[in-house]
């Protein structure tokens, strides 16, 4: 039950990722109470269906008691190991061996973190230790996309290239710079391939700028997703990962949000077949049923450090949660589940949700529909012939999120009135007839508002 103490002691103590902490408090909190498949339930009683995998995690859906017995059975045997001073437990070794064969060949050593953020974070200390260990201690820049995430840690945030990261955090430090996101919808350019020349181009530019001794490494997502579900043209990631490789600078693949299924492949590296140095991954690794992330390192890293000047030394950096074993054992029994079944079924599915989506654009509101397997978004625009957005003034974005939740339906309404969705790799057939049947009467009573009307 959602309680009215429960909402006043949530404003009262509770802070919330990534939210306007008054903004908040005057609205309240809509407490989730349970799920089960692609359907939660909160504590205002109704049943809502969930286009978001949660935080685009829950990519096996929510109530898998397999799972869940695989964290009871962990939890009952062993509930925590160190990493520290030589030891470890099971689950985590043959989840890093199981991990190093599942990604590209390039990636051979693995360490754990508890979630995105900290993965990043600890990429950024490994490359820096790196680059001290063979000498090259210029080399501490790094570029990233404009509108790329690369989550919150107080270094990583600067890489992220999200305005509302960086305001009074002081970053991005002077050793992060951005190159433009490849957004075709919102480019100059006519073609994928002319975006893809001038990323290129630009790249090149960013790094004879900086000074090539001086670079480090380019981070980027193979689909940009807290950025607005930006889906690069065919062939970019291989680009820029070759472009990297000839400018002699570190390739780091972000692929928390588009791994484990969620593009249609395994990993989203695999359309093209890139060979990064780097991997960071998340939350379809455990699918959310327990908090754990990890980064993925090249035999060239990874030798570098352990063979650097500091080589009698340990190298400090830790957490007491890294390699969790039940974080261990949750993730090889979710790795399971989407090896037994789970991918196949995305990938059976995944055209229907992109035909479903596609049509979206008879809409008036809608400019733009894009999509690579389970991930996709809609664009909402005030005139379809000069993709003129809504007024950010306005803030559409949140108007649409209460009306959706009106119709029992969440997705992600980013600020720019791009629409969201990371639909669990279980959604069926008729679970995606909701979703467009919901988004639809959400479109048609957008359309209605006032506000709306004033700016088309
Ligand atoms: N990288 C990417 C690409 C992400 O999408 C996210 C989270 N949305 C992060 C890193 C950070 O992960 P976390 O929130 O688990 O710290």
């Amino acid at each position: 039950m959602q309680t009215p103490a429960l909402t006043d002691l949530d404003s009262k103590y509770l802070v919330h990722p990534v939210s306007n902490f008054r903004d908040h408090q005057e609205k309240g909190v809509k407490i989730l109470t349970s799920g089960n498949g692609a359907w939660l339930t909160a504590a205002d009683g109704n049943t809502y269906l969930d286009a978001f995998a949660g935080l685009w995690c829950v990519n096996i859906g929510y109530g898998q008691q397999r799972v869940v017995d695989a964290a009871i059975t962990q939890m009952t045997t062993l509930p925590y190991a160190t990493g520290y001073f030589g030891f470890g437990s099971e689950p985590a070794i043959v989840l890093a061996e199981k991990l190093v064969s599942m990604t590209p060949s390039s990636l051979q050593h693995v360490y754990f973190s508890l979630g995105g953020s900290d993965a990043v974070d600890a990429a950024i200390r490994y490359i820096t230790h790196y680059f001290n260990a063979i000498g090259k201690p210029t080399k501490k820049h790094i570029i990233s996309l404009q509108r790329g995430y690369h989550g919150s840690s107080s270094t990583g945030a600067g890489i992220t290239g999200l305005p509302a990261f960086h305001a009074n955090f002081d970053v991005p430090t002077p050793q992060q710079h951005k190159i433009s996101c490849p957004y075709l919808y919102r480019s100059e350019f006519a073609t994928g391939e002319e975006l893809i020349a001038a990323s290129v181009k630009e790249l090149e530019d960013k790094v004879a700028e900086i000074g090539a001794d001086n670079v480090a490494a380019f981070f980027c997502e193979p689909v940009v997703g807290s950025g607005g579900v930006i889906v690069p043209p065919k062939g970019w990631l291989k680009a820029i990962a070759d472009t990297c490789k000839r400018l002699g600078i570190l390739f780091l693949v972000d692929e928390v949000i588009t791994g484990f299924g969620r593009t249609g492949k395994m990993f989203a590296c695999e359309h093209e077949g890139v060979e990064p140095d780097l991997m960071t991954i998340a939350k379809g690794l455990t699918s959310g049923y327990a908090p754990m992330g990890a980064v993925l390192m090249s035999d060239e890293i990874f030798n570098g450090i352990a063979d650097g000047p500091n080589k009698a030394a340990v190298v400090g950096h830790g957490q007491t949660y890294s390699a969790h074993p039940v974080s261990a054992a949750v993730a090889l029994e979710v790795i399971k589940i989407y090896e037994e079944s789970m991918l196949a079924h995305a990938q059976t599915v995944a055209p229907y949700f992109e035909a479903r989506l596609q049509a979206c654009l008879a809409h008036p509101l809608v400019g733009d529909a894009r999509s690579i397997g389970l991930l996709g978004a809609i664009e909402l625009v005030a005139d379809k012939a000069t993709k003129r957005q809504f007024d950010p003034a306005l803030k559409l974005n949140e108007t649409i999120a209460d009306i959706a939740w009106k119709h029992k339906l969440i997705f992600r309404a980013f600020g720019d009135n791009i629409l969201g969705f990371a639909p669990a790799l279980c959604f069926t057939e008729s679970d995606f007839d909701a979703l467009f049947e919901r988004l639809q009467l959400t479109l048609d009573e957008v359309l209605e508002l006032d506000i709306v009307k004033q700016e088309m």
